[in-house]
């Protein structure tokens, strides 16, 4: 098998089963925004998965996904949209501004005000969502869910950001479609404050069904589209 081939079977499995979670929890597929999760794979295989109509990737290290942001520019006619999805430390968050147009892991009032800023020099504006941790275990990343509101209304007023709504990594332990609905609590009394931050995004490799069947419009999928990163790079 060709990567080509390799790439288009891969996404192929992963439409099939997002196909089938849909049709459980009676839902459309056109709610669901797919996100490739690109990190640790080559510009080319961006290339190869965009050009079998996938818009959206995500990346988790700036410096990586800076070079590869550029590098499939030059090699595509419309540049997809960056999702930045792991965490930031808040002296990266310049280029993250920069290439990202979407970054998931807002868990910190500093790290909003250091996006803002980031973007505002780029002359950009950038999509957040505000990382929700769902356990409060602090390693993991996500705000726990009291600090929640205000980091929200922070993002919202912050002139280089847009909120978008909120993300969640499930927990280590525990059962994922418990986790993904207290997450989808937490979105929709976000939504009673901001109408306009209607994304929730939840669901990887191992739990895109749970993540579905709770109400999900984003998933971030990388291993069952891609394949095994090397361990290393997580
Ligand atoms: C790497 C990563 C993903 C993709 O995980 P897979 O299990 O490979 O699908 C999703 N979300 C975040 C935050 C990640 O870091």
């Amino acid at each position: 098998m060709t990567r080509a081939d390799e790439l288009a079977a891969g996404l192929a499995a992963v439409e099939e089963r997002v196909a089938r979670a849909c049709e459980a929890a009676g839902r459309d597929r056109s709610e669901l925004l797919l996100v490739a999760v690109s990190k640790t794979w080559p510009a080319s295989d961006v290339v190869a998965v965009a050009g079998l109509g996938v818009h959206d990737f995500g990346e988790a290290r700036d410096s990586e996904a800076v070079a590869k942001a550029a590098e499939v520019a030059s090699a595509t006619q419309a540049p997809p949209r960056w999702h930045h999805v792991g965490r930031v430390q808040s002296n990266k968050a310049a280029a993250v501004a920069s290439y990202a147009d979407v970054v998931h892991a807002l868990d910190r009032a500093r790290l909003a005000r250091a996006l803002s800023d980031g973007a505002e020099r780029a002359a950009r504006e950038v999509e957040v969502l505000v990382q929700v941790s769902l356990d409060g275990d602090p390693q993991r990343g996500g705000a726990v869910i009291a600090d929640v509101p205000a980091l929200a209304s922070l993002a919202a007023d912050l002139p280089g950001l847009r909120l978008g709504g909120v993300m969640a990594v499930a927990p280590r332990e525990g059962d994922p479609a418990r986790a993904f609905a207290l997450l989808a609590e937490v979105a929709e009394a976000l939504r009673a404050d901001h109408p306009q931050a209607t994304t929730v995004s939840a669901g990887m490799s191992g739990d895109l069904e749970q993540a579905v069947a709770a109400g999900a419009t984003c998933l971030r999928v990388g291993t069952a589209l891609f394949g095994h990163r090397p361990p290393i790079n997580g």
